[in-house]
């Protein structure tokens, strides 16, 4: 088991990366304990839940609202959860999103930690301390921030996973290495089928190198004021190429992190074999490296991002394999230089 601590202004997580779910349990502080899961993963492993109180609401990312919110504090007044009950959320980043928020707010805020069901979660979600719902159609509106006292990484709940959620997952893995390991690369690059055929020491070892580019990212700024956004990178195009395109989160990723590259050989600052090596990579794992699409409604996509964030477009480069940097780009640039990636 590899273990890494995020001190944040708001607690000090440990994450427990080759945990094994029977050991929840010893993880747990004295008193009552309230489980929080979707359909989906209770109806996969229900043995987890006997004997449990457990508030359980519909799979899937409409749940993420406000009246699912409602629900779960009614579910937990009724199941009497005073302030000594401790929260735990079982399941992929919707349930971490809810059961974080929910247990962060309700009496001003219980003890909570996460057992992560999803890669996704595991590299990405549970890591960071944002927990939030979508409101008025935009995704994670409102929320806070506030650290779990753990999350629980067993890499058994992927063999369950279906095959797009795990190609999610590794889209954020290969994120991770892109702007900070060039080991986690290398070990990717070697062992891309080993990875695929989900063989746990392997899944064990890069997702605890994947948070850890996570966590000191997080470590350095906490609260998104200048570092953190170097985890935005793919995600500039992505988030537009899944908007616009249908494609899933993990897909969409993959292009933007293929653009993103791209941009940044046109820009001078990465050698054109590294941006092939990343495609290459991303290939290799199923992911996909090649689109094309209508420009002016993907830049129009950007152009609203852009408007929420307010200021400046920020984008994420690489300068290599392992390094990131944020600069600003010019809506005019982008034009210039976005085209169908063949
Ligand atoms: P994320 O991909 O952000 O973690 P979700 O929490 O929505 O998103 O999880 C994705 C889907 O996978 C949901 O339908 C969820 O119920 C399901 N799921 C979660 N964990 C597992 C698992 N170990 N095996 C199979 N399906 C799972
Ligand atoms: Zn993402």
């Amino acid at each position: 088991m590899t273990v890494l601590e995020i001190r944040g202004q708001t607690g000090t997580s440990r994450v427990l990366i080759g945990e094994r779910i029977d050991r929840l349990s010893s993880h747990l502080p004295g008193g009552q304990a309230i489980f929080i899961t979707d359909r989906n993963v209770r109806r996969l492993y229900p043995a987890l839940f006997s004997g449990i109180p457990t508030v359980e609401f519909p799979a899937g990312e409409s749940a993420k609202s406000l009246e699912t919110v409602a629900f779960i504090y009614g579910k937990l007044l009724e199941l009497g959860a005073d302030r000594s009950t401790f929260i735990v959320g079982v399941g992929g980043g919707v349930v971490s999103d809810l059961a974080g928020f929910a247990a962060a707010t309700f009496l001003r805020g219980l003890g909570f930690g996460y057992a992560s069901t999803t890669l996704l979660a595991q590299v990405d979600a549970s890591v960071g301390g944002k927990t939030g719902v979508n409101f008025g159609g935009y995704k994670n509106m409102v929320g806070v921030f506030q650290q779990p006292r753990f999350v629980l990484c067993d890499p058994s709940f992927i063999s369950t996973l279906p095959r797009g959620e795990l190609l999610s997952g590794l889209a954020e893995v290969v994120k991770h290495a892109a702007i900070g390991s060039a080991a986690l690369f290398e070990t990717l690059e070697a062992r891309s089928g080993e990875v695929l055929s989900l063989r746990p020491d392997l899944l064990e070892e890069i997702i605890a190198k994947s948070v850890a580019v996570k966590a000191a990212v997080v470590g350095r700024d906490e609260k998104e004021a200048g570092e953190r956004r170097v985890l935005n990178f793919g995600h500039t195009l992505g988030h537009a190429f899944e908007a616009r395109l249908g494609l899933s989160h993990g897909e969409a990723v993959s292009l933007g992190m293929v653009a993103a590259a791209e941009l940044s050989v046109g820009r001078g600052l990465l050698p054109a074999e590294d941006a092939a090596r990343l495609r290459a990579l991303l290939g290799s794992l199923g992911l996909p490296t090649s689109v094309s699409f209508d420009r002016d409604a993907i830049l129009d996509a950007v152009r609203k991002d852009k408007k929420r964030a307010g200021g400046g477009l920020k984008f994420v480069f690489l300068k290599g394999i392992g390094n990131a940097v944020v600069e600003d780009i010019p809506l005019g640039e982008l034009e210039g230089h976005i085209h169908d990636l063949r």
